[in-house]
């Protein structure tokens, strides 16, 4: 049971005096985190205490008080939803307010809620040590005191740690030194000064054109630039006012469900697909009245693809290029080496325009690298600069910093440090396995710093509370994620960030500014809006990937919550949304042109040299083709290549796109089959087709543009399944020659008694239902288990050539093709067996729709090269 205790209580602070206390809940931060927690504990009558170190409430906006510091979200949006008198009553006086205000606005909701009584301030925690024995944490705090609690709470603030100074002979200066992350409160007059600015992210940013104003010179020493956007200040703008005024709960409600915690307009249109004219109209509309996320989202496809992207990156290096007068230091301003948006977009007033005054200059660090401060200045490898102020905007150890910055230890003594050396583990950004009823707010994994952070707290600090809660009424004492739980949550934002750019940048959100820091993308890219209806169905599904325990009970209810890949999940619910019919439901001829349908309406895969359509002799007469080749000069290996489609449907249409995307990766030849179809024609008609069709290609390479003799035979599904079946029947048969094989998730076996059959029967596309639909079509019972249907079931395997052999997790064809890696390698066959984690049936050749296929296609196509590199002449 929760027990309850007095906590001492004075007009401001929490009396620190008060040694070895114990609470139900300490909470480490008195940031909006912090804060909103505890008035959320105080009212489930819970016992709080929280540990802050600076002096008083508001966090960053305690700390960050340098000149010109404001937020980047429009006010009315980054404030707290949750009490809506506070909502309805308090005025913001611009559209972004500035430090001092937000501040004001931190002490009036501490004065409102009378949160001080319960916050100690100006100490901090410095470990925190997990009692099995008692369940309770052991906090030591920077007075000396210990303090136990139940449930023990990291507010610490994803930018509140600031990073340390990496620039040798910064001790030696002897003039005045600020950090912007700990302005003095009594602020800084500049005036007639030198001053060096070291750093150009957000705050040096904002507080450049200030200080600028001020001081006599301003240097700012630039490493690598950042992409900034006009804040256009002013009042609230008329159209918030108006949304505001339809409804707030509904507005508020509306943000609680949008992708980045903001309600704006999500575009569905790619850049590339309208014009230029268009496309400028567009931006400028946003770089003119929106945001940062009005402007990442003005396409939908900025995060996601390097054109797109591009076109943006150089509307704002063009938007830099007419402010700024000197060419030269116009171009230094321009950001080149990373994607815009895979570093948070600045918001400035009059950033660029400051490079423009005579008593401005931009040092940049690339050309012009620091070899040392000195006493009086900062020494670049060419030159001494003296300074009378050295001014560090040199950013943060975010996400991580101030919570490995307090020495946790969990279960068995297991330190925080120690178990996130590779990087942070947690389930759901809220909590870490082997450490029982520990909360983070904001952490590692879970939207946080891609959202406006207001929603995503807010969503955070309901959830812990309602959970501690829940573990109350249900008489449970502990919490804590299971570690399958934890893996599968650190995979799938991994997954998440590997759909973007956003690993593409040395950014902090991939600990990429700290040096010896992990590099590992830290927030989750999957949007507020999922995030927050995963996290509800955790709770709905009684806690899924958790164990909680109390006196006499254990709940362990292991699992992972998103195991399909993010954009292979997209697609099925947009495809559930479009409630297609199944094609088992139909007949052959209409199931062909629904899938027809379908494949027409699909963008080509990329570019390829050349292809040319032709005729080649089957089994039973003639077979169309379609020949790919490279744009490099030929000759090239060739690969035979089978279409999908369960024997009965597709065509080279179909597959066209992967056929071009393998083409292009691998440099071979594709020739694509279209051999006879079921039921028309059934077993073993395709079987034969598919050799027929290979020995033609054989006997015509260096017609076809080929080198004689390097030749793979290559399939998807059902193609797959004739692959194998063509190497088999070449190896039997004298030839001809083949040197590889690549089967995408092949039918190997006509068994439905795997697994996989029944895990995944239905929801993936392909359907168990569909399987058995297309072997009635293809196959008679008793030819289903010849070999040259089955080709699992041939009497040896042996001699074939070497195989790569793709299998995708969510597929009822999965475990025969694993069970064919096996058979293979297990019969001497060199086997490359490359199993999908969150993949489908039909992802891998979607090429123009699924970005998590491309790493998968790329490892394909080294195969195929593999293949033809590995030949042995004969
Ligand atoms: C300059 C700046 C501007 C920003 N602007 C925006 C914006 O416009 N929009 C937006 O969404 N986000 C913005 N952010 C992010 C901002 O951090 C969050 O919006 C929000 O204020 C975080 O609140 P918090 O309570 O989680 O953490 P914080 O406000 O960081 O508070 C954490 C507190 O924990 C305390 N603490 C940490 N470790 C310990 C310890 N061991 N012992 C005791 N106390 C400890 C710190 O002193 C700090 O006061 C900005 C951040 C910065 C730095």
């Amino acid at each position: 049971m929760l027990r309850e205790n007095d906590v001492s209580t004075n007009g401001s602070g929490a009396d620190a005096t008060a040694a070895d206390v114990d609470f139900d809940v300490v909470v480490v931060g008195a940031g909006f985190a912090g804060m909103y927690l505890l008035h959320r504990l105080r009212g489930l009558g819970l016992s709080a205490r929280v540990i802050e170190a600076g002096a008083d409430v508001g966090g960053t906006w305690y700390w960050n008080r340098y000149p010109g510091a404001r937020c980047d979200i429009q006010s009315v949006d980054y404030s707290y939803s949750f009490d809506a008198e506070l909502d309805e009553t308090w005025q913001w006086t611009e559209k972004y307010a500035p430090q001092p205000e937000i501040l004001r606005y931190a002490q009036h909701v501490a004065d409102k809620h009378d949160l001080r009584r319960d916050i100690q301030f100006s100490t901090r925690v410095e470990s925190a040590v997990w009692d099995d024995n008692d369940s309770r944490w052991q906090l030591r705090t920077s007075d000396g005191n210990t303090i136990t609690s139940r449930f023990y709470v990291m507010a610490t603030g994803c930018l509140s740690m600031p990073k340390e100074v990496d620039i040798a002979g910064t001790d030696r200066f002897t003039g005045a030194v600020y950090f912007t992350s700990r302005w003095p409160h009594e602020g800084v007059d500049l005036t007639g000064k030198r001053v060096g600015v070291i750093g150009t992210g957000s705050s040096a940013i904002q507080s450049i054109p200030v200080m600028a104003a001020q001081a006599a010179q301003l240097t700012v020493f630039q490493r690598t630039p950042n992409f900034s956007m006009p804040a256009n200040n002013g009042p609230i703008p008329q159209d918030k006012l108006d949304a505001l005024a339809k409804g707030r709960p509904q507005y508020r409600e509306a943000a609680r469900w949008s992708g980045a915690g903001v309600t704006v307009d999500i575009s569905t249109t790619s850049a590339l697909a309208v014009s230029d004219e268009e496309r400028l109209a567009k931006y400028e509309d946003v770089w003119e009245h929106g945001g940062i996320i009005q402007v990442i989202n003005s396409y939908m496809d900025h995060l996601v693809n390097p054109a797109a992207n591009e076109l943006l990156c150089e509307f704002v290096r063009n938007k830099i290029r007419a402010t700024v007068k000197d060419p030269e230091t116009a171009e230094a301003l321009c950001p080149k080496t990373f994607p815009i948006g895979t570093k948070r977009l600045c918001v400035d007033t009059g950033y660029y325009e400051t490079f423009n005054r005579e008593n401005v200059r931009l040092v940049d660090l690339r050309v012009h690298p620091i070899s040392t401060i000195t006493e009086s200045g900062i020494d670049l490898v060419d030159e001494s600069l003296e300074f009378d102020v050295i001014v560090f905007a040199t950013g943060f150890d975010a996400m991580t910093g101030a919570i490995v910055g307090v020495d946790i230890a969990g279960r068995d003594g297991l330190t925080l440090k120690d178990a996130w050396s590779e990087g942070p583990k947690t389930y759901l950004g809220l909590m870490a396995a082997r450490f029982p009823n520990l909360f983070m707010i904001t952490g590692p994994g879970s939207p946080s710093v891609l959202s406006n952070m207001m929603v995503s707290i807010e969503q955070h600090v309901d959830w812990i509370a309602d959970c501690i809660d829940n573990l109350r009424s249900a008489g449970l004492s502990t919490i804590e994620p299971t570690q399958t739980a934890v893996d599968g949550w650190v995979q799938h934002v991994n997954d998440y960030a590997d759909i973007t750019l956003m690993p593409q940048a040395n950014s902090w959100y991939m600990g990429a500014n700290v040096p010896g820091k992990p590099r590992v993308f830290l927030p989750y890219a999957g949007g507020v809006d999922r995030y927050r209806a995963i996290c509800n169905e955790i709770v709905a599904d009684d806690y899924l990937g958790f164990e909680r325990r109390g006196p006499s009970t254990q709940r362990v209810n292991d699992g992972i919550v998103c195991r399909v890949q993010p954009d292979v999940q997209l697609m099925l619910e947009a495809m559930a949304a479009m409630n297609l019919p199944t094609m088992d439901s139909m007949s052959a001829s209409e199931a062909r042109d629904f899938s027809n349908a379908i494949a027409a309406q699909r963008a080509p895969g990329p570019d390829v040299g050349e292809i040319v359509d032709g005729v080649l002799p089957g089994a039973g007469g003639d077979l169309n083709y379609r020949l790919y080749r490279p744009a490099s000069p030929g000759p090239h290996p060739i690969v035979a290549y089978f279409h999908g489609g369960g024997w009965v449907l597709g065509s080279f249409d179909s597959d066209d796109p992967l056929c071009r995307d393998l083409c292009v990766r691998s440099d071979a030849i594709f020739v694509s089959v279209d051999y006879r179809h079921a039921p028309e024609v059934r077993f073993p008609a395709a079987a034969d087709d598919a050799f027929a069709a290979t020995q033609w290609i054989a006997d015509n390479a260096a017609a076809l543009g080929g080198i004689p003799g390097e030749l793979a035979v290559a399939g998807w599904s059902a193609g797959g399944n004739l692959a194998a079946i063509v190497a088999q029947l070449a190896r039997d048969s004298g030839g001809p020659r083949l040197v590889g094989q690549l089967l995408l998730t092949p039918v190997t076996d006509s068994d439905f008694s795997r697994a996989s059959y029944t895990e995944n029967a239905d929801g993936y596309v392909l359907t168990t239902a569909l399987m058995r639909w297309f072997w009635d079509h293809y196959a008679d019972p008793d030819d289903r288990i010849s070999p040259k249907a089955a080709p699992i079931r041939a009497e040896s395997l042996a001699d074939l050539p070497p195989a790569m052999i793709v299998t995708c997790e969510f597929d009822p064809l999965r475990d025969e093709g694993d069970a064919y890696a096996e058979a293979l390698a297990a019969a001497g066959v060199p086997v490359r067996h490359l199993p999908c984690h969150g993949q489908i049936h039909t992802s891998i050749p979607a090429v123009d729709m699924l970005l998590s296929g491309a790493p998968i296609r790329a490892e394909m196509a080294a195969a195929i090269r593999g293949f033809f590199k590995a030949r042995v002449p004969a």
